[in-house]
């Protein structure tokens, strides 16, 4: 067993994900279609960039969900959306001449599309897009939705990398947060993956769910275990139902408290590191040999919009209603509504409505931001040097890195800081020090821990 650390008052504190910097919550309408041209425009035909590709369908609700996503009902739906993507991509891929070096599907469900669905919207991504031979194209699936078709259909459109959604497999925890997939479901969708040639396999688990305790974790990860992924995320459930109405049907009286939290957190951590995983940022296992472990050893993990990854593009072009799309510069979400951004691509603009633009100095926080919570350790006044600031900018933070220090959470020595390692499950805090812009935003924040 490792150390842990348990500080009662500082797992309780929020702190936000830091997918982004700023975060999604700055997010406001000064920022719009017109920035996106800009930013798609002003690239240069060197630039490589990532695909997200947004499908906002599930079959049914989940209700501890956060995605922006909805019940697929009508088939004709799904067409449409896959109408319009197209229509987008044509005009996304007019206004951008770079490369492609990543794709990756999210939602939603992306397998809420059709097997044709999902080799049609491939084939335009290729038509619409110079996607490099060796690019990485990686899929979220819903388990209960997997058939052997979809996995035929995801493997021939060149999907090498899926993410399935478990969470936990125990039954009565299932029934409490609308996700009923028993076991075998899961493990059938793994072989018919397995059997198309996808290999490559993240499985998504959660703790602090409805009634969970400790013998949960055990249970969940064993039959993890089974299924022998390459890579587990390990999210804790953020219990925000003034933001997420959808949570208001999970009974809050039958969440883990703070403390319990703590301990199935640490519990998993444990049991992913015994089977052998190593542990990636603050909330992902990898197997060693694993591209995402690799990138954490040589101090290449970036974390974006889809949390840790190995992916390198500093540039994001998010397609599809809600897609958020990062620029060096400039932070642009789509139309959430499927209506609004439909309307909208099918008359060939784009569809961005919301977002932030980045100053240098939110570039300098950004890096350190991603420095404290992908390798636990930054050099202030290296960063700030290097990006011609000044370590003065940053000084209003040390007092709050200082009290994580007296915690034991971290060690500063000057400028340099350094997350011990019982401080990981604390890093988003350290993190948060740097961000000028947190204090509004503390009541939309989940817990740290
Ligand atoms: S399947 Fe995934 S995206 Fe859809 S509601 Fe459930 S958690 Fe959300």
């Amino acid at each position: 067993m490792s150390e842990h650390l348990y500080l009662p008052e500082l797992a309780a504190r929020p702190a936000p994900r830091y997918t982004s910097y700023p975060t999604a919550l700055e997010f406001s309408p000064a920022v719009g279609a017109a920035d996106q041209a800009a930013a798609l425009r002003g690239l240069e035909a060197g630039t490589s960039a990532s695909l997200y590709v947004h499908v906002p369908y599930c079959q049914e609700i989940c209700w501890y969900c956060g995605c922006n996503t909805g019940a697929t009902g009508r088939p004709e739906r799904l067409a449409a959306y896959v109408a319009a993507l197209a229509r987008e991509m044509r005009t996304v891929g007019a206004l951008y001449q770079g490369r492609i070096s990543r794709v990756h599907f999210g939602g939603g469900s992306p397998n809420a599309l059709s097997p044709a669905q999902l080799a049609s919207v491939a084939e335009t991504i290729r038509s619409c897009f110079l996607v490099d031979e060796d690019a990485e194209w990686a899929a979220e699936l819903d388990p209960r939705l997997l058939s052997d078709d979809h996995a035929a259909a995801l493997a021939e459109a060149g999907i090498t990398r899926v993410s399935l959604g478990a969470q936990t497999f125990n039954l009565g925890i299932q029934a409490r947060i609308n996700r009923i997939q028993p076991f075998r479901q899961v493990a059938e969708g793994v072989s018919a993956l397995r059997r198309h040639g996808i290999e490559r396999i993240n499985l998504d688990l959660m703790y602090g769910l409805p009634t969970q305790e400790l013998g949960d974790i055990v249970e969940t990860i064993a039959k993890a275990r089974q299924l022998e992924p390459d890579r587990v995320a390990m999210f804790g459930y953020a219990h925000l139902p003034s933001m997420l109405p959808r949570q208001r049907m999970i009974d809050a009286s039958t969440l883990p408290d703070a403390k319990a939290r703590f301990w199935q957190s640490a519990l998993a951590h444990d049991l992913l590191l015994e089977a052998g995983f190593a542990a990636v940022g603050f909330d992902h296992f990898a197997r060693p040999q694993d591209s995402l472990a690799i990138a954490a050893r040589t101090g290449r993990l970036r974390r974006n919009f889809q949390g840790f990854t190995d992916d390198q593009a500093d540039v994001v072009i998010g397609l599809g209603a809600s897609s958020i799309s990062q620029f060096p510069g400039l932070l642009v979400q789509n139309e959430k509504h499927v209506g609004g951004w439909r309307m909208r691509a099918l008359n060939d603009t784009l569809s961005g409505v919301r977002g932030c633009r980045r100053s240098a100095d939110d570039r300098l926080r950004a890096e350190i931001i991603e420095r404290i919570l992908c390798h636990g350790a930054v050099d202030l006044e290296e960063v700030a040097m290097r990006r011609g600031a000044s370590t003065a900018q940053l000084s209003g933070a040390l007092p709050i890195i200082d009290g994580l220090a007296g915690a034991g959470v971290l060690e500063r020595s000057e400028w340099r800081i350094r997350i011990t390692s019982i401080g990981r499950p604390y890093a988003r805090l350290a993190a948060a020090a740097f961000d000028r812009r947190l204090r509004a935003q503390a009541r939309r924040t989940s817990k740290a821990v």
